[in-house]
């Protein structure tokens, strides 16, 4: 395959959720695993509910999970292109205008819906004469612009759905400009997927027909190019089937991420949900690339489980290596020799990374612990071998410990961890106890 380029293309009206991480990975993934590019193209005509805001959120959130972008294009920045292609399709008698109220369209499809016919825009303003459209216009009535389709079939080999048939007799013209001159979607994006020379359009299965609609417009502004390769694929929905919409707050990625849970995790479960591979813990973003492919991706609905996100973060961070996650301890101020040791004793029970800080207390810092038989537990700290300790000092020590008190099992490990941590359960001690040190250790353990 050459290079291939993908965009994607979220409006910037609201907060993007873990369905728009879905699209945005897909398409992230599927460039970086053939060494293209990764546009991402703010679909920001619709000037009314877009906002710069909500733009650098997206960037964050996207920058959060590790898509970072080639290009970054806002649409409100590209009007003259839309225009030049709008002018192309009026010169060719494909875009014409259209005076109808809402109202008006509104009636006539209750008048075609009560004569069983199916509810497609009639051409009537087809029909108008240069006197009639200046009458309305005179009237002060300004038209909207159609985009008038080919009659036929159109088909394409979606790499997801495979074989797809579109009848454009059963669709309308589509609107592609509004009363106000200001451009809807359909027409923006073909004129940049055509200037940015994109390869693959993977988007939602929400914009099958739009493909159809999209094909003839592609077809109709750059005949002698050939058009994009499509895949399109399911959406993500809940457990008890709803879908997720830009408003479904708490699935936003800004609210995953102040939950704590992980960004691979989030990114695993986005991409690995409702396709042939099991949804797993992955360290890295490429090593998700690896499991990642088109042809895995399900046709039915991808069903998942946000209390998935949990596991899936618990066992994110067990498969951190240090270096992984060196810089995020730091900006928590777990640094120095500590740091690394303390990382491989404990990323196997954090629930969330800010958990370390627990781990990081009980080694470096301040606990209370819990001291449950006093006379044992100074009997244990009088036994506690002289310094350097690494290890294998645990295990000697606590079979001195069994040895002098004759205790074993739960007896004899419990109160020593209660005593040398504070906590009823977490690392191994054997790879703490070094990291505590003697002084501690015997303070805690001695009062
Ligand atoms: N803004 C559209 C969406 O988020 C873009 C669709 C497309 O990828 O063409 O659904």
């Amino acid at each position: 395959m050459t290079s291939p380029i993908v965009r994607f293309a979220p409006s910037p009206t609201g907060r993007i959720h873990i369905g728009n991480a879905r699209v945005a990975l897909f398409n992230y993934l599927f460039v970086t695993m053939h060494h293209g590019r990764f546009i991402l193209r703010f679909d920001d005509t619709d000037f009314a509910r877009s906002t710069e805001e909500f733009a650098g959120s997206i960037e964050i959130d996207l920058a959060w999970l590790g898509v970072v972008p080639d290009a970054i294009f806002r649409q409100s920045e590209r009007i003259a292109l839309y225009e030049a292609a709008a002018a192309k399709l009026r010169e060719e008698g494909r875009l014409y205008p259209c005076y109808e109220t809402q109202d008006e369209l509104e009636k006539r499809r209750k008048m075609q819906q009560a004569r069983g016919l199916p509810p497609v825009y009639d051409r009537a303003a087809l029909r108008l004469s240069d006197a009639e459209r200046a009458k309305l216009e005179a009237e002060g009535r300004r038209p909207h612009w159609r985009f008038k389709l080919a009659p036929g079939v159109v088909e394409w080999n979606d790499l997801i759905r495979g074989p797809v048939h579109i009848d454009c007799a059963a669709l309308s013209d589509p609107v592609l400009i509004r009363e106000d001159g200001s451009f809807l979607y359909t027409l923006p994006s073909v004129a940049d997927d055509i200037d940015m020379k994109i390869t693959h359009v993977i988007r939602g299965e929400d914009h099958v027909t739009n493909t159809a609609v999209q094909l003839q417009l592609f077809a109709a502004l750059a005949p002698q190019a050939p058009p994009p390769a499509f895949a399109h694929h399911n959406l993500l929905i809940g457990a008890s089937g709803e879908g997720l919409s830009k408003r479904t707050g708490s699935l936003s990625i800004a609210s995953l991420r102040e939950e704590g849970y992980e960004a691979l995790a989030v990114a695993a479960l986005a991409t690995l949900t409702g396709s042939s591979d099991n949804v797993q813990a992955v360290r890295t973003l490429a090593q998700l690339g690896r499991h990642f492919d088109l042809a895995h991706v399900s046709r039915n609905p991808a069903r998942f489980d946000p209390g998935d996100l949990a596991t899936l973060t618990h066992r994110t961070l067990a498969l951190f290596e240090f270096e992984d996650v060196r810089e995020r301890l730091a900006a928590l101020d777990v640094v120095g020799h500590k740091a690394e040791p303390l990382w491989r004793a404990a990323r196997g029970n954090l629930s969330t990374f800010e958990d370390i800080l627990k781990w990081w207390r009980v080694v470096e810092g301040e606990i209370a612990p819990v001291r449950e038989d006093t006379e044992f537990l100074a009997q244990a700290a009088a036994l506690l071998p002289q310094e350097p300790w690494d290890e294998t000092t645990w295990s000697a020590w606590v079979g001195d410990v069994k040895t002098a008190t004759g205790r074993k099992g739960k007896a004899l490990f419990h109160p020593l961890r209660l005593a040398l941590t504070g906590e009823e359960s977490g690392p191994e001690l054997a790879a703490l106890l070094p990291l505590i040190g003697r002084m501690t250790a015997i303070a805690r353990l001695a009062g």
